[in-house]
């Protein structure tokens, strides 16, 4: 439950420290995985806001291995925190989606090191196969395992316009699918996709709140150059409305006091490369960002999951 002393909402690192009894810290691994929603497995063209140019094969192949990046890593935090444990954070694109075989040797790979504690999987609802769900219950028994689905939107008709190429239904099987065998499982949503009025963002709140979510992970609409959206944004600018930092901070704060408290918010913003984004460029690093949602919350007294009602939806 929320330590109003401490925080307003429930915080990822307060959720790391009941897990874990010493230091962890993520890693970004990029292991050369592709998507399914570019080369006609799930879809075609990706989703609208996700730049093209990062699919250019010379960019998904990384030039270090899961070993040499991990073990850079390491040795960038060991200097300060000799005891520090990790987390090996596939990241980029859809990390389940190879032959399970390719798959798990890359986990593996990661799991050799004795300083990784677990895994964190980024993925697509839509790309869970049985096979690799039991890897990971079985994983999951003796190393951290969290698996976070791109969810993005509760509703159909967003999920369209964006070209996910998934629906939310499969988004809340995938969830239900992954914690039912007692595996951390994460959401990622992004508030302020075009054509969502502000009282259906904040819906989003009271659907997700219903789910088995551990970790819940909010991002502003970001207009990134070279994408789909950013052709519609030039052609049609009033279908977006992109938030100021003052109004967006308003945003996540009804939208937190909606969320059901046990849920951890890991962050409430995204940064995308300075060269790469359009819009909002509001210039603020996560944790101001953060210490900002926090000062406001105080000044509204109030804090996540006070108006949550279990039956809200
Ligand atoms: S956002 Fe994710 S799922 Fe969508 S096209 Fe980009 S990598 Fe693929």
């Amino acid at each position: 439950m929320v330590n109003k002393e401490i925080k307003p909402y429930y915080d990822f690192g307060d959720f790391l420290r009941k897990v874990f009894p010493f230091k962890v810290q993520k890693i970004s691994v990029n292991a050369g995985f592709t998507c399914p929603n570019r080369d006609g497995t799930k879809g075609w063209g990706g989703c609208t806001y996700c730049n093209n140019q990062t699919f250019s094969p010379e960019y998904c192949q990384p030039n270090k291995s899961v070993t040499e990046q991990l073990e850079e890593g390491i040795r960038f935090f060991s200097h300060k925190y000799p005891e520090m444990k990790y987390l090996a954070y596939f990241q980029s694109y859809t990390n389940t989606y190879d032959a399970p075989d390719s798959l798990i040797r890359k986990y593996e790979e990661a799991l050799a090191f004795p300083e990784v504690a677990g895994l964190i999987i980024g993925t697509r609802p839509d790309c869970m196969p049985d096979v690799l769900l039991d890897y990971f219950t079985a994983l999951s028994e003796n190393k951290f395992v969290m698996i976070e689905y791109g969810v993005e939107s509760t509703l159909d008709r967003t999920l369209i316009r964006i070209n996910r190429g998934h629906t939310y239904a499969e988004s809340e099987e995938a969830i239900r699918r992954t914690a039912e065998r007692g595996i951390y499982t994460g959401a990622h949503l992004i508030l302020g996709l075009p054509g969502e009025n502000r009282e259906e963002i904040l819906h989003h709140a009271d659907i997700v709140s219903d789910l088995p979510i551990t970790t819940l992970k909010l991002h502003q609409l970001q207009l990134i150059r070279q994408t789909r959206m950013a052709k519609e944004f030039a052609e049609q600018p009033e279908d977006f409305h992109l938030y100021t930092a003052d109004e967006y901070i308003e945003l996540v704060i009804d939208f937190i006091e909606k969320l059901n408290p046990s849920m951890v918010v890991e962050r409430f913003v995204s940064q995308s490369p300075k060269e790469l984004l359009i819009a909002p460029d509001w210039g603020l690093k996560n944790y101001v960002f953060t210490a900002k949602v926090c000062k406001r919350m105080t000044e509204r007294q109030t804090w996540q999951g006070r108006l949550f009602t279990p039956s809200s939806q």
